[in-house]
């Protein structure tokens, strides 16, 4: 063993511009290994996180006396090399700390610090209670009587200072969560489903069932229809659902009961998204159609030269098959893939059509998760290093998955590149998973596809300047055509008294027409709610949030007022409460209202909504998609939501209610944005053979974006906006940083931002705006105040960092105002 006296730097799960120091107790000299986690005392008041090791050397800190590491968690590193090297980029590029960006990076139950909380995992098999050790069980027994215990209050009744093994043990053999999970603790929605009970299910009692039921026509017919249904003779029997079968059968769901009491039947049930090992059959790939196969060829020309492509191929243009011939060239080559996509596309539709072809090799990481899962994630993605175990060799996954532990990838995909949820908010680091994942892939020398109908402006210009390459594919799959984009002006149908409430002419003949073939309808309003505020015709006066400068939206369920930026709610006054007139009126109309109206135009059509209200469990978004796929609702209306990547084969038109409050959002994106998502939405028209139709309201029929949308002018688009970067000095022309000053107190925060701001411009210059009010400039009681820089690409990212961060360390160590928080933004969206 050697003896001498070891240094590690470590990251703290916190918010620090530095590593911290720790001196290794020589016991563990042979053990420490870099992107292990050890075990530290930080803070006064001593208590211990589980920290990460990112250096190993042999210099004490000048600074401080370094205090000895209590235990190292991990017989083996945790995360890698090219890991902690992304990391660094992140954290210089998004001028974050390093303990951020350990907190964005690691699952919360490899993050345990003393506060951590721990509840046994209702999920845990007690048969396995004897592979506990003493430690292990005591800690479970408790459990069973406290259910919640903090790692400090696990470490009082062991008597032990540091428990973070045995917890993290526990974790491993799966008897407790942390409790992060609570706020993501979800039901899945079970479905019932039929199959033979054992004893049936024995070819020669099958045949005396048969025999024994003859005269009993309708289960005679049932369980037949179920024999048909299941395929029982073939290699694959498949699963029957208790209503396919009903249907198929048509009987009433007493004659399935009569069966089951029969012995007959069994019913089970399966949840309706359950993302586990997939153990059917596989289908294989689909031979690719000239379109395909031509940009594929492409594609890897472009390979040849360039480490980025961008796939510009219109909506349903089969996109994700191109992917799938790479992705499996990839593995073959025993490579890793990680298949970026935006949260919300992340649908069950996606994952198993992926399954189909790559089986269990398939990973799957998202929010969806609770924190266990997303361990057992990160275990098998390590493992592919040791074991080249090719389980998990795939992950799909939303933003955080460009996280996890590859050692070894060779193939980075990036759908729907241009979606703004590969931005991360809140909080820091605010990196974009897009680009920082073309970092990523360069440590790793893999190559990155990016693909979209409606690619960002800036990854359009770095394909036209060549710094990606371009492959196009204007054609739909199988012929089918882009659908007809029609414009109703509602202006003009206002005027005239043609409007059916939020309804042009136009749009309930389409309608009308799609019910009578039986089509499916979906309708598009970016506004949740029943009306976004409500107007006194007296006095103007517009009720407005106590604790948010904003106006308060009319939700007719459960009749409210609410705030959307804080959640207040509050009744809806009879009279106005300045002027006390009963003249009060709605204005506007968001999503709820739709949906209610819709029922009143076509009392015999089955409505349904998605938006943030609808789908606030995680399964409730699941249950509307697989609702619309099995024709049980005839309109979908929604926001944003039902724009998103969504493949249904019956829908015939699409409705945007209200173009006009996307075009009219104050920010510099909002062309793109609205040509985005129109032209997103109407894909979802028309997927099959028919073409769909797509109508657009709006009061300004002439407005460019608009006419861009209809003749599906993508690069009209790019050119237009692209003038007003350069005009206006925005990306791709330049760097912005945002930054966000906030404050409880209005004067506080006004002195704080004029310094703060002041600062930075003895620094940068004319090259600093503001500090503005946001337009919203009071959230949560707190006071908002606005600044940007702008920067030009030649600018150093180090040096800008730098400047930054002296700007902002010297304001938080020696303003009178350092009480202002500020927060720090590269490349806003
Ligand atoms: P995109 O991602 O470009 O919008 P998709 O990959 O979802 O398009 O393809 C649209 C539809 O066409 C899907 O239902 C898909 O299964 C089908 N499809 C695409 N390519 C093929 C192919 N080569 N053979 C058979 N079906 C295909
Ligand atoms: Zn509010
Ligand atoms: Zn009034």
């Amino acid at each position: 063993m050697n003896n001498e006296t070891i240094f590690i730097d470590v990251i703290l799960p916190l918010s620090l511009p530095n590593l911290f120091t720790y001196r290794l107790p020589v016991e563990l000299n042979d053990d420490i290994q870099i992107g292990q986690r050890a075990v530290v005392p930080f803070g006064r008041g001593g208590k211990l996180y589980s920290a990460l090791v990112k250096r190993i050397h042999h210099t004490p800190p000048s600074e401080y006396q370094a205090k000895y590491v209590e235990s190292l968690l991990d017989d083996q590193p945790i995360v890698n090399g090219k890991q902690l090297k992304h990391w660094d980029w992140i954290t210089d590029y998004y001028i974050a700390n390093p303990g951020d960006v350990f907190n964005a990076a690691l699952p919360g139950a490899l993050k345990l610090a003393s506060e951590t909380k721990i509840l046994l995992n209702s999920e845990y098999d007690k048969a396995n209670i004897a592979e506990l050790n003493d430690n292990e069980y005591l800690i479970f027994e408790a459990l069973e009587i406290r259910e919640i215990l903090s790692l400090q209050e696990i470490s009082e009744i062991l008597h032990l200072k540091n428990v973070h093994k045995i917890v993290k043990s526990l974790i491993e053999k799966r008897a407790i969560i942390v409790e992060e999970d609570l706020k993501r603790k979800y039901k899945p929605k079970l479905i019932p489903l039929v199959r033979l009970t054992e004893a049936a299910n024995i070819e020669e009692n099958l045949e005396h069932i048969f025999n024994d039921i003859s005269r009993a026509k309708k289960q005679l017919e049932t369980l037949m229809t179920f024999i048909k249904l299941s395929d029982r003779y073939s290699e694959e029997i498949k699963e029957v659902k208790k209503a396919d079968l009903q249907k198929a059968a048509n009987v009433s769901s007493s004659i399935v009961t009569e069966l089951v009491k029969k012995n007959i039947f069994e019913i089970y049930e399966v949840a309706v998204d359950r993302i586990g090992k997939y153990d059917k059959q596989l289908i294989g790939d689909k031979t690719l159609n000239d379109h395909q196969e031509k940009a594929l060829v492409e594609i890897k020309t472009e390979f040849e030269k360039k480490d980025v492509v961008l796939l510009h191929g219109v909506t349903s243009s089969g996109k994700t098959e191109i992917y799938i011939k790479l992705i499996q060239e990839a593995i073959t080559k025993g490579e890793q893939v990680l298949y970026l996509l935006p949260e919300i596309a992340l649908t069950t539709q996606l994952i198993v059509r992926l399954q189909k072809v790559f089986g269990d090799v398939i990973g799957v990481y998202h929010s969806k998760f609770n924190e266990n899962e997303r361990v057992e994630v990160w275990n098998k993605v390590i493992d592919y290093e040791h074991t080249k175990s090719s389980r998990f060799q795939i992950v799909m996954g939303a933003r955080s998955s460009m996280f996890l532990p590859f050692s070894n990838l060779g193939l980075i995909i990036i759908d729907e590149e241009h979606e703004n949820s590969f931005k991360q908010f809140q909080p820091a680091p605010r990196y974009n998973a897009r680009d920082a994942s073309i970092v990523l892939a360069k440590i790793h020398s893999a190559k990155v596809l990016m693909g979209s109908a409606t690619p960002a402006v800036e990854t359009y210009w770095n394909a036209q300047e060549g710094k990606y390459g371009l492959v196009e594919i204007t054609a739909r799959h199988g012929g089918v055509q882009m659908p007809e984009i029609l414009c109703a002006d509602v202006k003009e149908a206002t005027r005239k008294k043609k409007m059916k409430s939020h309804f042009s002419p136009l749009l309930m003949e389409l309608m009308e027409e799609a019910f009578k073939n039986k089509e499916q309808v979906i309708l598009f309003q970016n506004r949740r709610g029943y009306a976004p505020f409500l107007l006194c015709e007296e006095c103007g006066h517009v009720p407005e949030c106590k604790n948010c400068d904003v106006s308060l939206t009319y939700h007719k369920f459960p009749n409210l007022l609410k705030c959307h930026y804080c959640g207040t709610n509050k009744q809806l006054p009879p009279t106005c409460g300045a002027c006390g007139s009963p003249r009060v009126t709605l204005k506007g109309f968001g999503t709820e209202q739709i949906e209610e109206e819709l029922a009143l135009y076509f009392p015999d059509i089955k409505v349904a909504r998605m938006d943030a209200d609808t789908t606030r469990t995680k399964n409730a978004y699941h249950r509307l998609i697989t609702d619309f796929e099995d024709k049980n609702i005839d309109v979908l209306v929604g926001t944003q939501m039902v724009t998103k990547g969504l493949d249904f084969d019956n829908v015939s038109i699409v409705g945007v209610l209200n173009a006009d409050n996307m075009l009219n959002f104050p920010d510099f994106r909002a062309f793109e944005r609205s040509y985005q998502l129109m032209s997103q939405v109407s894909g979802r028209a028309g997927r099959n053979k028919k073409r769909g139709k797509v109508l657009i309201q709006t009061y300004e029929p002439y407005h460019p974006i608009i006419r861009q949308v209809i003749e599906n002018d993508y690069i009209g688009m790019y050119k237009d906006e692209l003038g007003q970067r350069r005009k206006f000095k925005y990306p791709p022309f330049q760097r912005l940083v945002h930054f966000t000053m906030k404050h409880r107190d209005r004067d506080k925060l006004n002195e704080g931002a004029r310094e703060f701001v002041l600062a930075l411009k003895a620094k940068f210059g004319e090259r600093v705006l503001g500090p503005d009010f946001p337009v919203i400039s009071r959230i949560k009681n707190q006071y908002i105040k606005n600044a940007m820089l702008k920067v030009e690409r030649e600018i150093s990212v180090k040096k800008t960092r730098e400047l930054v961060m002296e700007v902002k360390n010297n304001f938080e160590a020696f303003s009178e105002y350092k009480s202002v928080k500020i927060t720090i933004d590269v490349d806003p969206m």
